[in-house]
């Protein structure tokens, strides 16, 4: 006997056969057995999930001799012809590659004549949404006002772009994805009766990247059994097809939790040498890490999950906090999307695994910030005594862990102002907490009669306020105000518009942060605006009085 693919030979004869769809179906059985028969049916769902399988049921159904009915009995010469595909009374059209007007008016001449042998004159239009806009205004027609004896059945991937005036003339059923038990279910079939050994999760992983396609998966069952000499193994299918098994990730994950990033890094090496693509490899991980938050959400379902959970170490699976997995799941992401313009994507994938090392330190802004909060309160309460706190050793062990990048949330912890804690004075008198050590900070450095010839400098260089700088009359500071006085109203009007670069400036060969004040010398008046800093109060009072 000739070789037939799986999808063919598996293809369902009945609607009872036809899996994961059973809404369509009972609709379907219902309306035959109570003759309500629409004249355009459309199919609508992804691919591979039984629309045009559907379509030839249905057709088989309508013409059947001992129907219409729900049950075909397939040994009718029209059961027969229609499942051989030469029966005159049932015509499939490839929408994709019958797009144009002729090809629907040739249908609309052939409405007109009746069928020969059968109840109906059935047209199955597969890819229907590929039809010209010209075609389906041809088709509208025929639709609106079919002879008695005609039925459409449409099937496509994407029904909004099938006109509304199309559809609404049809009966629509939805066709959905089928879950991967029922896929594995099937597969498990297909392999006993091709007396094939096929293990339960190389079976899993097939019905997981077929994504809900029944058509894929037996595709994509084939193409393993080529290679399998009757026992379809889960190393095999990584092997030949080079994927990352997760045995492989669950033990890099493991090095780097054990914090030997070396041996991690070296798994890696051997996984890209191997000659697995470094896409599949992020993809993979990918998996991996979304599998893992699911998880840690409290999902269990391994049609969901994507993964066997056994197969996952409790010892991963409790590692990280759900914010660590989301920060690894939205590397990788991006990750993935990165490699195209890089410069070397092997280098970008060593990078983010050695940032998996430090993923187990990382903590969100509002956890840094909640921890601060407990570690005051216990040095205000005495419970933590610094000094005794972290020995020399155990502080070396945590500086040895540091990361050597930190992550985006960990930069943005860092910058979460801590206030220094003070010091009431029930805790100065306790001889036991000694005050911390303020961290020292480096004086600044005050605007002074000096810096004028800087600043003018700095004034002609900047384009905008180029004109002002040799305008400046004079340059006086009293208490935390500095106010500068120019020579005509332009200069001053100009300064002013520009007041907050002129800030800038001024910051950039000082420290001073008070008021600025711009004046004109011939009337003086301030400005309505003034810029405020609260810092540094006490240098205002070191210049007091005029500059020049
Ligand atoms: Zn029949």
């Amino acid at each position: 006997m000739a070789y037939e693919v799986t999808a063919t030979r598996k293809r369902p004869q009945l609607f009872d056969n036809l899996v994961g769809q059973e809404f369509v179906v009972s609709t379907i059985k219902n309306a035959i057995e109570q003759k309500r028969i629409a004249h355009a049916y459309l199919f609508s769902g992804p691919r591979g999930v039984g629309k045009t399988s559907s379509a030839r049921i249905l057709a088989r159904a309508l013409n059947c001799e001992t129907g219409p009915t729900p049950v075909p009995c397939g040994v009718c010469p029209n059961c027969k012809e229609i499942t051989r595909g030469n029966s005159v009374d049932v015509i499939e059209i490839d929408g994709a590659s019958n797009t144009s007007v002729n090809d629907i008016r040739q249908i609309k001449d052939e409405v007109l004549f009746p069928p020969q042998t059968s109840r109906y004159k059935i047209y199955i239009i597969d890819e229907v949404h590929m039809l010209s806009t010209s075609a389906f205004n041809a088709l509208l027609k025929t639709i609106e006002e079919p002879p008695a004896y005609i039925i459409f059945i449409f099937a496509t991937t994407e029904p909004q772009k099938v006109p509304a005036t199309i559809r609404s003339r049809c009966q629509q059923f939805h066709f959905q994805l089928i879950d991967l038990h029922t896929i594995k279910a099937c597969l498990a079939e297909a392999a006993e009766e091709m007396e094939v050994t096929a293990d339960d999760d190389a079976l899993f992983w097939i019905a997981k990247e077929s994504t809900g396609s029944m058509r894929d998966a037996y595709t994509l069952f084939d193409q393993v059994l080529s290679f399998s000499n009757d026992h379809i193994t889960l190393a095999q299918i990584s092997d030949k097809l080079g994927l990352v098994g997760i045995e492989q990730i669950t033990e890099i994950v493991e090095f780097l939790l054990s914090g030997s990033n070396d041996k991690a890094l070296t798994s890696v090496q051997r996984l890209l040498d191997n000659g697995i693509s470094i896409e599949q490899c992020i993809k993979d991980f990918t998996q991996f890490f979304r599998s893992l938050l699911l998880m840690k959400e409290g999902i269990t379902e391994e049609a969901i999950l994507g993964i066997q959970t056994d197969r996952i170490p409790l010892v991963v699976r409790g590692a990280y906090t759900k914010e660590q997995l989301e920060a690894a799941l939205e590397m990788f992401l991006k990750l993935y999307r990165d490699i195209r313009f890089s410069l070397n994507p092997r280098f970008e994938l060593e990078l983010s695994i050695s940032r998996l090392a430090s993923l187990p330190y990382l903590a969100s802004a509002t956890e840094l910030v909640r921890k601060l909060a407990s570690l005051k309160e216990d040095l205000l309460s005495g419970k933590v005594n610094p000094a005794s706190a972290a020995t020399p050793q155990s502080r070396q062990g945590v500086a040895q862990q540091r990361f050597s990048e930190p992550a985006p949330v960990h930069r943005l912890a860092e910058q979460v102002p801590v206030n220094p804690v003070p010091q009431p004075p029930s805790i100065q008198e306790q001889s036991t907490v000694k005050p911390i050590e303020k961290q020292e900070i480096p004086l600044r450095r005050p605007f002074t009669k000096s810096d004028v010839p800087a600043l003018v400098a700095k004034l002609s260089k900047t384009p905008i306020l180029s004109q002002v700088a040799l305008s400046i009359k004079e340059v006086s500071q009293e208490n935390n105000s500095l106010k500068l006085t120019f020579s005509t109203g332009f200069c001053r009007d100009t300064a002013q518009e520009n007041i907050e670069l002129l800030g800038l400036l001024i910051k950039e060969i000082s420290d001073f942060t008070g008021k600025i004040t711009v004046l004109c010398a011939e009337a003086e008046q301030p400005m309505h605006k003034e810029v405020e800093d609260p810092v540094l109060n006490s240098i205002a009072s070191l210049f007091r009085g005029e500059l020049l």
